[in-house]
């Protein structure tokens, strides 16, 4: 039987196998999954023109917000923030970045390039729109934070907020917009005789490859753990909704094993043999996969690159002549061939000249 407590859960007693509510009850568990995801990493915390982006309560501020605005200012560089930039209308947008292209969580340089053709072009779909102005400031870094919330006037009017970039410009605006990542959250240890082990990086809740934290009988999954198993070389962490759900799924069928005592349960998913996601960008359809932007190969592999501007940006990553990544933006129809392809690792090498040739339709290539 499933029960359901709407509750915060304040803390948990791992020695007793309890978890403790914030109306004071204790729940008795046998087996607990910790899925409490994270919380945005704000610029500044508590600040009132500061606001992060994190769920459908924050969405409704920012929207509330946004009402009375002229002028924000984004920071971030990730998905939360590419999305921003293209849904905002009808008000005055200043996007810091602190990478050198746009978008950097996600695309490279070359795709960062290929979106920023869309910042201010018409949109590929209705929106409540009334006009846009979009500005990029550069590519700009912000000062630290003591630099950063002081009240000061700029020549013509007066903002709530002032925010001073290290290249020393001071721009003034109704409110900041914190979209800079998420850090894991989770109720408090309550007996510091039980330790739950957390990553050294990014203080996520380290589990094994059957989703077990370093607690007896307890596991995480989603935003809040760290995998620390031994990793597919194609695959890694990106706290997304497909990963949180896979990790979710797999999770709880460890922990109907564990019930079972079924030892060793069976690692036949393929959710975590390559890194796969799919998103949309300036409107564009947009698929990640393996090492799409390289990552760990350092500087020796090869790029086999096709771009039609305002058209599709594909990018093939090869090493040793086998295919380890791919971006493909617009209606490429090359993913289910590249995922199969990074699966197989096939050697491409007698291939790879017609591998992005739009004449060939390597989908029957490689049947
Ligand atoms: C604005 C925004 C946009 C995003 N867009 C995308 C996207 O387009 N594509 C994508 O793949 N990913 C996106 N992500 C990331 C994605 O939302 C997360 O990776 C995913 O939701 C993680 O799922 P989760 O279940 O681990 O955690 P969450 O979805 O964060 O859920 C955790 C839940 O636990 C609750 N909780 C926390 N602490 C406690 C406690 N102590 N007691 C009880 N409950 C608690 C929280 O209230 C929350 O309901 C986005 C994230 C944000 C913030």
């Amino acid at each position: 039987m499933k029960t359901v407590i709407q509750e915060f859960a304040v803390g948990t007693w791992y020695i007793l196998q309890m978890a403790h509510l914030s109306s004071g009850q204790l729940v008795k568990y046998k087996k607990l999954c910790i899925c409490s995801g994270g919380t945005p990493k704000l610029i500044a915390e508590n600040h009132p023109h500061v606001l992060g982006i994190r769920d459908t309560e924050s969405v409704q501020l920012f929207q509330n917000r946004l009402k009375d605005a002229s002028r924000i200012i984004l920071v971030g560089n990730g998905g939360i923030a590419t999305e921003l930039v293209y849904e905002l209308e009808g008000i005055q947008v200043i996007w810091v970045l602190k990478d050198k292209s746009m978008t950097a969580t996600f695309v490279d340089p070359g795709a960062g390039q290929f979106f920023l053709h869309q910042v201010n072009a018409p949109k590929k779909k209705e929106t409540i729109s009334k006009r846009q102005q979009f500005n990029l400031s550069g590519f700009q870094t912000l000062t630290p934070l003591s630099a950063l919330l002081s009240p000061r006037k700029e020549s013509k009017e007066t903002w709530p907020l002032y925010v001073e970039l290290t290249n020393g410009k001071i721009y003034g605006c109704d409110f900041l917009v914190s979209a800079t990542g998420v850090i894991p959250s989770f109720p408090k240890v309550l007996s510091k005789v039980t330790e739950l082990k957390v990553s050294p990086e990014d203080v996520g809740i380290m589990v094994d490859k059957e989703m077990r934290t370093s607690v007896a009988d307890v596991f995480a999954a989603g935003d809040v753990c760290t995998p620390a198993w031994q990793r597919s070389p194609l695959w890694f962490q990106m706290r997304l909704w497909t990963q949180a759900r896979q990790m979710g799924h797999h999770a709880a069928n460890c922990m109907v094993a564990s019930f079972k005592n079924e030892q060793g349960h069976t690692w036949s998913d393929f959710a975590f043999e390559v890194f796969a996601h799919m998103t949309q960008f300036f409107g564009f359809k947009v698929v990640l996969l393996g090492l799409f932007n390289g990552q760990g190969l350092g500087t020796d592999y090869e790029v086999l690159l096709r771009v039609t501007k305002g058209e599709e940006y594909v990018k093939a990553i090869l090493k040793d002549g086998k295919l380890k990544g791919a971006i493909l933006i617009g209606d490429t129809n090359l993913e289910e061939t590249f995922e199969n392809l990074l699966l197989n690792q096939m050697d491409l090498s007698p291939f790879k000249d017609d591998l992005l040739n739009p004449n060939i339709d390597i989908e029957d290539f490689f049947d």
